[in-house]
């Protein structure tokens, strides 16, 4: 690593909050805006949103739901009618007092989530069971007021989808809550190569307003959590709160069970944390924007452009490919994609051309390989395949390192400050012992996962009888 480099970035073990930065801003994913906590997305991060968004907005349509769009404003009042809901978010709100100069009669919240919205438009269009279930989503910009923000995981202002389900019963809610979950978890370990633990949060940790909340939960490479999507079962608490009701197929009048979940913009501060290293971003390469970037090597000698050009049309039908064929140094290109994480690189330079082959270079492994241009796209296909495996591979093998057991508090406090990363112990159920936890250590439940194991029959913290096996970590 050339020390001009080394000063580009810092080092991910020697500051990890700056080396999140450095990637954020020279991997120009984003920048920053004049209001606090919010963020400008270059076209670089927006590329990745829409890839991540285009993949999870397929499958909630092969599940069944309609996309929508509601109103970016909530009078108060709506706001006010969950009693739960409005409690949980009150202090992020941000108010609209004024309507040009003149002061509103009633004041707007911009929307932080839009359960009422759909609440209250849900009440109008739903009568009977044949109206159900209604599969709604929408794809939308939402503000809560957060007191500490870093981009991405957590601003201001973000982007999300916000699915809102109606149903008959609460089973089928259930099955709803807990498939949409099933969708995260495949988008972040399938196209994102990030490993998640599916469970359920804690009644302290769950959604203001829901019944039980769901959660996948991953691991940066710092060993901190990160609660990377929720889907929510509301039960009938929204339904009573705006009479949403239906005629059952008995005829009676019942009031419907709802479901919830978001994803946001903030799965790719998780893409840039478990994945980065100290040459920058990596990214998988079923979402990246570029898969491929070509530089050609001493490109003023005859034929090396020509080459390089041609090569790039024979390979964008099959791959999504970059060129770079300004007169920067060949050295600045390669520092600048493997900044910005591109998986491959192809080199081609006259020697290359005249052996009918090229040179690609692994961004995850630095690995080079000189190959032949017959079969080119069967060996870019299958070494892409290969980083996609890998990235996922090794995000699973760093979590395992970083998850330890532990049976007494004691063990709890060291595995924690020891090995950082997840804990997982056995729980007795009451809040308090919750509370004690993170007042303690900082490390807060991160969920009760649906993969049970019995460690102990104590809980970890008051060692009376334990309920059951939580995740524990210190959490961004
Ligand atoms: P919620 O509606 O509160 O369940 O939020 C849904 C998901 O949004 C959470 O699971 C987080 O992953 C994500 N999220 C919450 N707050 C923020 C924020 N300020 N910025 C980005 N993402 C967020």
């Amino acid at each position: 690593m050339s020390k001009k480099f080394v000063e580009r970035i810092t080092g991910m073990d020697e500051d990890f909050a700056q080396w999140y930065t450095d990637v954020v801003t020279k991997a120009e994913l984003v920048d920053y805006s004049s209001v606090r906590g919010s963020m400008i997305i270059r076209p670089y991060g927006y590329a990745l949103w829409e890839n991540i968004r285009n993949e999870l907005d397929r499958r909630i349509k092969e599940t069944g739901h309609e996309n929508v769009y509601m109103p970016l404003f909530i009078p108060e009042s709506l706001l006010q009618k969950e009693k739960d809901h409005i409690e949980g978010f009150a202090p992020e709100v941000a108010w609209v007092t004024h309507g040009g100069d003149e002061k509103l009669a009633e004041r707007l919240v911009v929307r932080p989530t839009s359960e009422v919205l759909f609440g209250e438009h849900y009440k109008n269009i739903i009568h009977s069971y044949r109206d159900l279930p209604k599969l709604y989503n929408q794809w939308a910009n939402v503000v809560r007021w957060e007191k500490t923000t870093r981009p991405f995981l957590r601003t201001l202002e973000f982007l999300w989808q916000e699915g809102h389900t109606c149903h008959e019963t609460d089973e089928l809610a259930q099955e709803e809550t807990v498939k949409m979950l099933e969708v995260y978890a495949e988008i972040c370990e399938q196209f994102l190569a990030i490993p998640v633990v599916k469970g359920q949060k804690t009644e302290k940790e769950k959604f203001a307003g829901a019944k039980h909340t769901y959660t996948i939960e991953s691991l940066m490479h710092d060993g901190k959590a990160l609660q990377s999507a929720t889907s929510h079962h509301l039960g009938d608490g929204f339904a009573k709160a705006f009479g949403i009701q239906f005629l059952d197929r008995e005829g009676k009048q019942q009031y419907v069970q709802q479901t919830s979940w978001g994803f946001t913009t903030r799965i790719i501060g998780a893409m840039i944390m478990v994945h980065g290293d100290d040459r920058g971003l990596v990214v998988p390469p079923r979402i990246a924007p570029t898969q491929l970037m070509i530089v050609p090597i001493a490109q003023h000698k005859e034929g090396v452009l020509d080459f390089a050009y041609d090569l790039k049309e024979r390979l964008s039908g099959h791959f999504r490919v970059g060129i770079d064929a300004s007169d920067k140094k060949p050295g600045w290109k390669f520092n600048e994609y493997e900044m910005k994480g591109i998986p491959l690189r192809l080199e081609a330079g006259p020697r290359d051309i005249e052996q009918n082959q090229v040179v690609l270079v692994r961004r995850d492994t630095g690995e080079k390989l000189t190959v032949a241009m017959d079969g080119l796209e069967e060996t870019i296909a299958s070494l892409l395949e290969d980083i996609q495996n890998s990235l996922l591979e090794k995000a699973r093998q760093h979590r395992e390192e970083k998850t330890s057991v532990a049976v007494n508090f004691d063990e709890f406090k060291i595995q924690l400050e020891e090995k950082a990363g997840f804990i997982k112990a056995m729980w007795c159920g009451e809040q308090s012992c919750e509370d004690k936890i993170k007042e303690e250590t900082s490390a807060t439940s991160r969920c009760m996962p649906f993969e049970q194991e019995q460690l102990s029959e104590e809980c970890v913290c008051c060692g009376e009888k334990a309920k059951q096996m939580v995740y524990w970590a210190k959490a961004y």
